[in-house]
């Protein structure tokens, strides 16, 4: 009998077990459901709707030429999958597990909802263990990132990659699908074109040839990663968050390479699975600070304060501090940004401006390609230290040191044209009279650290 393959991020042929399993057991009618309800505040933001409409794209090309495709609904995802399992007489529901609580929420549902005769199969892949794998001597999730990285390389090596099904038999009859073009994923408004578009290369060919192209720099990773100015990280990440590429895949091609890039580069990825790891534990995580004290801290329109000008100059690059105006800048343009300058930017929010994280969690939701539940909630309150692991909000980074010291003088130049004749003396701070247009600083370094520091006190005191 048919089996239907639910894609959701995991949008690869190969290495992908839902896929595989099916493709064993009978013809197979892979499905994708776009359900702009489910995830309330956490529906596709625009930078992923633009990359989510290239990655079908991309997979359909691939499931045609396996003379395969791909099934297009947009609904409720249970009651489609219901409707395609009835029609089509499917013996199987095929998925890989997401934790994301409305995916959650719908797997259970559709473990009822099913018609008889049809079984729903989840299979683990998107991390390099499932979540729920390690517990700490009592049995218990970890919360705290280091024990949890401890406990994960012992149980290394990550389950070994499985290869494309070799063949891909057809249903007798395919069940009606939507247009990708009539979904409308693609904005009118920003024009892409010359910016996210001329960035990336989306699909799973697109990773793997990323990944080549970047396996011999993981040598350098240890140095390089933390320097705005190169290209020092694999910047996989998009692909990862889209599972065109599985993060076991990563481990294999890279770990024959032993030297501290790569140890370093294994304890990043081990973070993506302690991001998620926390979301198994708190679903309401990306939306929620989980230490108390913390709620009278922030300025927030929500208790009657006026935040929008700043939260917009924030939003737009021009705080006036430039390495922070050159990532907000790079993330509009290019729907990513640099994980060092992403610390700083978050970090200026929280505490130069003191706004609640939760808008900058938004703003990173929105306009990020590689928009993650976990990974954007579980940085973003590690910054603001209001989660369960390490209280971050007294240690206020200083952008304009951070700047020198991790010599983005480059990495400026490319994104705040104003200030690209600028030398290394005055690019990281240029002086008043020389700004031009560039805008003054939205406050002063020590003005904000001050006054982020005795609101820190006044909240706990409160
Ligand atoms: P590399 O340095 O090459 O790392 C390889 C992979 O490891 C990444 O692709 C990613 O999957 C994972 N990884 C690396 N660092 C982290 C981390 N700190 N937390 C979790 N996983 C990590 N990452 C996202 O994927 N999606 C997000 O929405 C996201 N939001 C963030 C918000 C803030 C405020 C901060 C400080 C960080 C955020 N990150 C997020 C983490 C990190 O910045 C990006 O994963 C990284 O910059 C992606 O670039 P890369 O692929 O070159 O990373």
């Amino acid at each position: 009998s048919p089996q239907i393959v639910w894609l959701r991020r995991d949008l690869r042929l190969a290495d992908q077990p839902a896929l595989y399993a099916a493709a064993h057991a009978g013809p197979v009618i892979p499905v994708f459901v776009l359900d702009d309800e489910a995830a309330r505040s956490h529906a596709y933001g625009g930078a992923s709707r633009w990359w989510l409409h290239h990655s079908l794209e991309s997979l359909a090309k691939g499931l045609g030429s396996r003379h395969s495709q791909i099934v297009l609904r947009r609904g409720d995802a249970v009651e489609q999958l219901c409707e395609i399992a009835r029609e089509c007489g499917a013996g199987a529901v095929h998925a890989i597990r997401h934790y994301e609580p409305w995916w959650r929420q719908a797997q259970g549902k559709l473990d009822e909802a099913l018609p008889d005769g049809c079984e729903l199969c989840l299979h683990d892949g998107n991390y390099l263990l499932p979540p729920g794998a390690v517990t700490t001597g009592s049995g218990d999730p970890y919360k705290i990132y280091t024990p949890f990285s401890k406990a994960m390389l012992e149980r290394f090596p990550p389950r070994d990659c499985l290869p494309e099904p070799e063949t891909i038999h057809s249903p007798d009859k395919w069940p009606k699908s939507d247009s990708l073009s009539d979904w409308g994923l693609l904005p009118s408004k920003p024009d892409w074109s010359g910016g996210i578009a001329d960035f990336w290369n989306v699909g799973e060919q697109a990773a793997h040839e990323r990944l080549a192209e970047w396996a011999d720099d993981v040598a350098q990773y240890d140095d390089e990663r933390n320097l705005p100015s190169r290209d020092g990280s694999s910047r996989l990440s998009p692909h990862l968050h889209f599972g065109e590429i599985s993060p076991a895949q990563v481990w294999h091609r890279l770990s024959g390479r032993r030297g501290q890039g790569w140890r370093t580069f294994e304890k990043e990825l081990i973070w993506r699975d302690y991001a998620q790891n926390l979301i198994c534990q708190f679903p309401d995580y990306p939306s929620k600070s989980y230490r108390d004290g913390y709620s009278g801290l922030w300025r927030n329109p929500n208790r009657g304060h006026i935040i929008q000008e700043e939260l917009e100059a924030w939003q737009r690059g021009m705080t006036g501090y430039p390495i922070v105006d050159a990532g907000m800048r790079q993330l509009w343009q290019t729907g990513w940004m640099h994980n060092r300058v992403r610390m700083i930017a978050a970090s200026f929010l929280v505490k130069h401006l003191l706004i609640d994280w939760t808008f900058g969690e938004q703003w990173f939701w929105d306009t990020l390609v590689d928009a993650d539940y976990g990974n954007n909630g579980v940085n973003w309150q590690w910054i603001s230290g209001t989660g369960v692991d390490s209280n971050m909000f007294v240690r206020i980074m200083a952008p304009l040191s951070q700047s020198e010291k991790f010599d983005a003088a480059d990495y400026i130049r490319e994104y705040v044209p104003e200030l690209a004749e600028f030398g290394d003396e005055d690019i990281h701070d240029p002086p008043d009279h020389k700004r031009g247009k560039y805008p003054k600083k939205i406050i002063g370094h020590r003005e904000a650290r001050e006054r982020a520091l005795s609101a820190y006190n006044d909240a706990k005191q409160g």
